[in-house]
């Protein structure tokens, strides 16, 4: 479910004309729905709740401030993987109290930083950066909260870029070897076990995989416990996917991966962390860009758009297909006709869609890639020196920039020619 609809034959961000947006931005550009955001979350908190729980957003799926400030105000904590997502979370006023520290490579720095900034837990993936954080810990005269990832060796059944909790991953500690692990961080005096984590990987469109996972999360927290340790906290990761085409064969919904939730973990008295992204923010936004050509091909037409690759890598990436529609709303039994849909780059990977039906459309026309909110702009690069494209935030009836497009000034100036030149 997401508020970008057709009204009256244009298509709307809640009550607001993307053309209009389009109009006083420029294409292509980022446009995300508060309503939706919010929706998704509150999705999450109902699903677990009454147990008690924190759903920290994962904030690489969409980091812009304002998106991480909506979601923070409506009581979400944050899963931040590394140092600047941790400021991100600062800039948006979500407190450290509510801000974990998750990814395989946290860096002195980045430990030094969460620690005076004030963090919930640090999410440890391996020995050498446990040993680590106690150091850096207990330099400060602090001790640091953590929980340890287990990787419990579940297929998640997801494309393999974002499958992690298979055994060989580069994930977390094998499972089988956690206690050993346990027990050396009780014994490491800059640390404070809390709890345990587990992430399995990400667009998971079938509730069996997390079952395994936390059945065997379920069965460590009674083993650790039994070792003497606090397990008070559950970290069950993000993961649940979305759906990217509006067929049938849409992923389980949040109430029942909390159901899930419950009947796996829910009577160990722990609260409960989960860490969704893509749920939350893929469906709140979009990407509009301009036909630029329509130019004939030898089987179809191609039409030539002003967003590329550089702007939303998915497709080249993970091969991930997006709904794309046009502004416009086609009339009823309008004719519709295949068109390759490709961005100016010069690769062929450069290309959002294969023999897609759409209504006959023109240099000018508008279209819309759908699902486009997470690991969109978050992802996006300069590639072939092409600005940033802006972000913009709607809300009930106004939006705002909150990125603004790049000059080409403000790109040019961040090179420097040093003296010699
Ligand atoms: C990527 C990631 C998430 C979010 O995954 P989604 O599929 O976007 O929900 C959560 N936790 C960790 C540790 C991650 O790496």
């Amino acid at each position: 479910m997401d508020h970008f609809q057709y009204k009256s034959g244009k298509l709307y961000a809640e009550d607001v004309a993307l053309a209009d947006i389009a109009a006083q931005v420029g294409t292509p550009f980022y446009c995300y729905s508060t309503a939706t955001l919010t929706r998704h979350y509150q999705l999450f908190t109902e699903a677990l709740s009454p147990l008690p729980h924190l759903v920290c957003f994962a904030i690489k799926s969409l980091s812009n401030v304002a998106v991480l400030k909506t979601l923070g105000n409506l009581g979400a904590g944050m899963d931040v993987v590394s140092g600047g997502e941790y400021l991100r979370a600062k800039a948006a006023g979500v407190p450290g109290d509510r801000i974990v520290f998750s990814g395989v490579g946290k860096t002195r720095q980045e430990m030094h930083l969460a620690l005076t900034g004030g963090i919930r837990q640090f999410n440890i993936e391996s020995e050498p950066e446990m040993r680590v954080l106690s150091e850096v810990a207990h330099g400060l005269g602090m001790v640091a909260p953590i929980t340890i990832r287990v990787n419990p060796d579940v297929d998640a059944k997801t494309h393999e870029k974002i499958s992690t909790g298979k055994k060989g991953d580069k994930f977390g500690i094998p499972i089988s070897r956690a206690r050993e692990v346990y027990a050396e961080a009780a014994t490491l005096p800059g640390l404070k076990v809390v709890g345990i984590d587990v992430h399995i990987g990400s667009q998971l469109t079938a509730l069996e995989p997390f079952e395994a996972a936390y059945l065997k999360v379920a069965e460590l927290t009674h083993a650790l416990r039994a070792d003497g340790h606090t397990i008070e906290r559950l970290d069950l990761g993000g993961g649940l996917g979305i759906p990217y085409t509006r067929d049938n064969n849409a992923p389980p919904l949040p109430m029942d991966y909390g159901a899930l939730i419950k009947r796996t973990v829910g009577d160990l008295g722990c609260e409960i962390e989960i860490e969704p992204g893509r749920l939350i923010s893929g469906n709140a936004g979009i990407l509009v860009s301009e036909v630029i050509y329509v130019k004939n091909g030898e089987d179809r037409d191609f039409l030539i758009v002003d967003a590329a690759m550089n702007d939303l890598i998915r497709p080249a990436m993970y091969g991930s297909h997006h709904d794309i529609i046009a502004l416009n709303e086609p009339a009823a039994g309008a004719e519709q006709q295949p068109y390759d849909i490709v961005g100016p780059i010069c690769e062929s990977g450069d290309t959002f869609a294969k023999a897609r039906n759409l209504p006959a459309l023109q240099a000018g026309d508008l279209i819309a890639l759908r699902s486009a909110g997470a690991y969109g702009a978050v992802m996006s690069s300069e590639y072939n020196s092409r600005p940033l494209v802006p972000e913009v935030l709607v809300h009930g009836d106004h939006f705002a920039v909150i990125r603004a497009r790049p000059t080409f000034d403000e790109m040019l100036s961040r090179d420097t020619i040093p003296e010699w030149l």
